[in-house]
C-alpha cells in the first residue's frame, strides 16, 4: 500500500521532484508538501468556457474558440516571421498574430477548430490577439477551468508548480485543522483541504471565496495568537519595573545637544515613556509613526532616561544595516553626555564581542545596539531595563522574550511604522499601549507622486534621468524577481532595462534569493553612492536612510498593498530636496486605480490607512480572481475588520483554554508568522 504524504515531508517525497527541482523550489521558499500547498497562486487563467467576440472586454485575457478559415505567413524586419490566422466562430471571428512561430505555418490546420488564450484587443472591429496561447479544441492541452498562475523563476515553471500541486492535493496528504474544532464550526470556516483546493484549483468563485476567508481568517488568528500569548506573558510578568528616579538630568543635556527641535507629538511619546518607566508596570507600548517621524530621537530619549535611572538598554533592529546606522546616530547624539554605544552583530569581530559581553555583565557598558547577535544566549546584563525593539514585525515574539528575559523585569518599547487606524489597534494590539506621532519634523517638502499607465511609464524613466543628472539616486520596484510573465514585471528584468536606458551610471540589483550579506553589500554600495540606481523587489530595507535618493518608480504598483507602497515610497523624500514617486499601473481594473489614486493624494500614512479601508469596505473579501492571495503582509488583512474581530475574539478563547501542550504549539504556530525573513521571500 502506498503511504499518504504528509504535509511535513520534504519536497523531495513528491514523485518527480528530483534535486534540480528540489533545489528550484527550495529558491522559492518551498522546502516540505505545506510550504508548497500554501504557495498560492497569484492569479488565475479564466479558461472555463469561450466566450463570443462580442462578449470579449478589450485588455482582459480571455478565452475563444473557432475554426480556422485563413492564414498567412509574411516576413518583417530583423528577419522575424509573423504568422496570421483567422477564425470563424459563432457570432462572427477573430484573428491571431503569431510572431517568430515559424513552426505554426506547417502545424495550423485549415478547417481546424482551434481554442485561443491571451489578451483580446480590438483592431479593424474584430477581436485580435497577439501570440496567445493555441492547441486544438479537445486536446489535451485545452484545459477548461480556473488555471492557476504562480510566481514561477528560471528553474521551475508555473505549469510545473500546477502539475505538482495538482498531485499533491490528488494525493490526499492527510491536513489536520489546527483551528479549535468549535470555532471552525461556529464560524463555519471551511477545512485546510477546501482551503487548499479553492486556492489553487476553485471550481468557481464561490469556491474561492470560501477558501480565501479560511486563508485570511487563518492569517489574522495567527497574528492575534502572538499578540495574545505576549500580553498574557507581560501581564504575568514581575510588579516592580519602576526604574525610580528617571534623573531629568541627562535627558535635558540630550534634547539640548540635539541639532533640531523636537516635535510636540516626538514630546508627547517621550512624556508617555516617562511616565511608563517610573510607573510599577512594565511599560509595554508602542510607538507608531510614518516613516521619517523621527521615532529614533524618541528610543534615544527613552534610552537616556533609563541610563539616567541607572539601567541599561538595549536597541534591537532587524537587519545589520539599519544596527550599524542607528549605533552611528547614538554615538553621535550621546558623545557629549560620555554614553558608551556597543554595537553587536553577527560581524562583529570576536574579540570585540567579547569585550562587549564583558562590559555588558559587569554593568560598564550602559546601551548597546545590535541585531539578533543580541538574543544569543551567552550575552547577559548587570541591569537591565529597557528594550527597543524596531519595526516590530520583524521580530518574532520569541526573540522579543528571550531578549526581555535578560533583565529581571524590563520594559519593551516597540517602533511600528505601520499605520493602523485607532479603531482597529485595540483589537490589532490588544493592552499595549500607543503613542501616535504624526506631525513630520523639519519642513521636507512632501513627495510628489504621480500615477502612471503602463503604456506612458517612459515617463517615470525620464523623470530618473532627470534625477540622477543632478547626482541624485533612484529606486525602481517589481513586485517579482524573474517572472516571465508579461503582465507582471520583475527586478532582474528591470535591472536589465535600467543598465540599458541608463548607460553611464551604476545599476544594483536587490531580491531576496540574494543571501543576507550579499543583500546587505548592495545596500551599502548604494548608501554610498557606488550605484546610483536600485532595481529591488520590496525587500529594500525598511527604515534605511539614504537621503539622496530622491525618486522612486514602482511598477505593477497595483499588486500592492496601499501601506506597502506607503512604507515603498518612504524610502524617498528624505532630505530638503524635492523627492518624487511613480506609481505605474499595468492593471484596468477600478478599485487598483482609485487606490494608487490615493497614494497620489495623500502623504499621511493614518489617513491613507483609514481611506483603504474605506475604500475596500469590511468583510470585502473576493479581491479579484486576478489578484490571487493574500499577500505575505498580515497588515493588509487588518482591513478585513469583521474577520479581525472574529480572530481576535477566538484567539482570545483558544489561548485562554489551552492546556500547555496545545499553548506550546500555538506559539510555535504564531511564531512562525512573523519571521517574515524566511517568510517574505521576494
Ligand atoms: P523614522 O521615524 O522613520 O525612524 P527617523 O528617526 O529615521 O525616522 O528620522 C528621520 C529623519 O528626521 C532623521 O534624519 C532625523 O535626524 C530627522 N529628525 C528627527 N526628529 C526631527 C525634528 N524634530 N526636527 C528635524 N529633524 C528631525
Ligand atoms: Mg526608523
Amino acid at each position: 500500500m502506498k503511504n499518504k504524504l504528509s504535509l511535513k515531508d520534504d519536497i523531495s517525497s513528491v514523485k518527480g521532484v528530483g534535486p534540480a527541482r528540489a533545489k528550484a523550489l527550495s529558491a522559492l521558499g518551498i522546502e516540505t508538501i505545506e510550504d508548497l500547498i500554501g504557495f498560492y497562486p497569484y492569479k488565475y487563467k479564466d479558461k472555463r468556457h469561450p466566450v463570443r467576440p462580442s462578449e470579449a472586454e478589450a485588455g482582459r485575457d480571455v478565452l475563444m474558440t473557432g475554426e480556422l478559415v485563413h492564414k498567412q505567413a509574411r516576413r518583417i524586419s530583423g528577419g522575424r516571421t509573423v504568422i496570421e490566422a483567422s477564425f470563424a466562430c459563432e457570432g462572427g471571428g477573430f484573428n491571431a498574430a503569431f510572431f517568430n512561430m515559424a513552426f505554426l505555418q506547417k502545424t495550423l490546420s485549415i478547417g481546424t477548430s482551434y481554442a485561443v488564450f491571451g489578451r483580446a484587443y480590438a483592431r479593424n472591429g474584430k477581436v485580435t490577439f497577439t501570440n496567445p496561447e493555441i492547441c486544438r479544441e479537445g486536446s489535451p492541452g485545452d484545459v477548461r477551468g480556473l488555471i492557476p498562475v504562480y510566481h514561477a523563476s528560471k528553474g521551475i515553471s508555473s505549469n510545473e508548480i500546477a502539475r505538482l500541486t495538482r498531485l499533491v492535493l490528488d494525493e490526499a496528504v492527510s491536513m489536520p485543522d489546527w483551528i479549535d474544532e468549535s470555532i471552525a464550526a461556529e464560524r463555519r470556516i471551511c477545512t485546510p483541504e477546501m482551503a487548499a483546493r479553492g486556492m489553487h484549483y476553485p471550481d468557481d468563485a464561490r469556491a474561492y471565496k470560501i477558501a480565501r476567508y479560511r486563508v485570511i481568517y487563518e492569517k489574522l488568528l495567527l497574528h492575534q495568537i502572538f499578540v495574545e500569548l505576549s500580553r498574557k506573558e507581560l501581564s504575568a510578568g514581575g510588579q516592580s519595573a519602576s526604574l525610580g528616579d528617571i534623573g531629568g538630568l541627562e535627558y535635558d543635556s540630550f534634547a539640548r545637544g540635539l541639532s533640531f527641535e523636537l516635535t510636540a507629538d516626538q514630546l508627547a511619546a517621550i512624556e508617555d515613556i516617562r511616565a511608563d518607566l517610573a510607573s510599577e508596570r512594565p511599560m509595554n507600548r508602542l510607538i507608531q509613526g510614518d516613516v521619517g517621524s523621527g521615532k529614533t530621537a524618541v528610543a534615544e530619549a527613552a534610552i537616556v532616561m533609563c541610563i539616567g535611572a541607572g539601567y541599561q538598554a538595549a536597541y534591537m533592529a532587524p537587519t545589520e544595516l539599519l544596527a550599524r546606522q542607528h549605533a552611528a546616530r547614538l554615538e553621535a547624539d550621546y558623545r557629549a553626555l560620555g554614553i558608551e554605544v556597543g554595537l553587536l552583530t553577527s560581524n562583529t569581530s570576536s574579540r570585540e564581542r567579547r569585550r562587549i559581553m564583558e562590559m555588558l555583565a559587569d554593568g560598564e557598558l550602559m546601551c548597546v545596539v545590535g541585531t539578533h547577535s543580541l538574543i544569543q544566549d551567552d550575552v547577559s546584563f548587570a541591569r537591565l531595563g529597557l528594550v527597543i525593539t524596531d519595526e516590530q514585525h520583524r521580530f518574532g515574539v520569541n526573540q522579543r522574550k528571550r531578549l526581555a528575559q535578560k533583565g529581571s523585569c524590563v520594559n519593551i518599547c516597540v517602533m511600528s511604522a505601520t499605520p493602523i487606524p485607532r479603531t482597529l489597534a485595540n483589537t490589532v494590539y490588544g493592552d499595549m499601549d500607543f503613542s501616535i506621532i504624526r506631525q513630520k519634523p523639519g519642513n521636507r517638502p512632501p513627495v510628489i507622486t504621480r500615477a502612471v499607465d503602463s503604456g506612458s511609464s517612459g515617463r517615470a524613466y525620464v523623470a530618473i534621468g532627470r534625477e540622477l543628472e543632478k547626482g541624485h539616486r533612484a529606486y525602481v520596484v517589481a513586485p517579482s524577481i524573474d517572472s516571465q510573465d508579461e503582465d507582471l514585471s520583475s527586478a532582474t528584468g528591470l535591472y536589465e532595462k535600467l543598465r540599458k536606458l541608463y548607460g553611464e551610471y551604476s545599476v544594483g540589483l536587490l531580491h531576496g534569493r540574494l543571501d543576507k550579506a550579499e543583500k546587505e553589500a548592495v545596500m551599502q554600495r548604494f548608501a554610498r553612492g557606488e550605484l546610483q540606481v536600485l532595481a529591488s523587489t520590496v525587500v529594500i530595507e525598511v527604515g534605511i536612510d539614504v537621503p539622496e535618493a530622491t525618486v522612486m518608480v514602482i511598477e505593477n504598483a497595483e499588486r500592492f498593498g496601499l501601506s506597502q507602497l506607503h512604507q515603498l515610497r518612504g524610502r524617498v523624500g528624505r532630505s530638503d530636496v524635492q523627492s518624487y514617486c511613480y506609481l505605474i499601473n499595468h492593471s484596468r481594473n477600478e478599485t487598483a486605480r482609485e487606490r494608487i489614486r490615493l497614494m497620489t493624494m495623500h502623504n499621511d500614512g493614518f489617513v491613507l490607512s483609514e481611506e483603504d479601508y474605506r475604500l475596500r469596505g469590511p468583510g470585502d473579501i473576493t479581491g479579484t480572481m486576478q489578484h490571487g492571495a493574500p499577500g505575505s503582509d498580515v497588515t493588509e488583512l487588518f482591513a478585513y475588520t469583521d474577520i479581525l474581530e472574529a480572530a481576535s475574539q477566538d484567539a482570545k478563547v483558544m489561548v485562554e483554554t489551552a492546556g500547555s501542550e496545545r499553548l506550546e504549539e500555538l506559539e510555535l504556530r504564531s511564531g512562525r508568522i512573523n519571521h517574515s525573513d524566511n517568510s517574505n521571500i521576494i
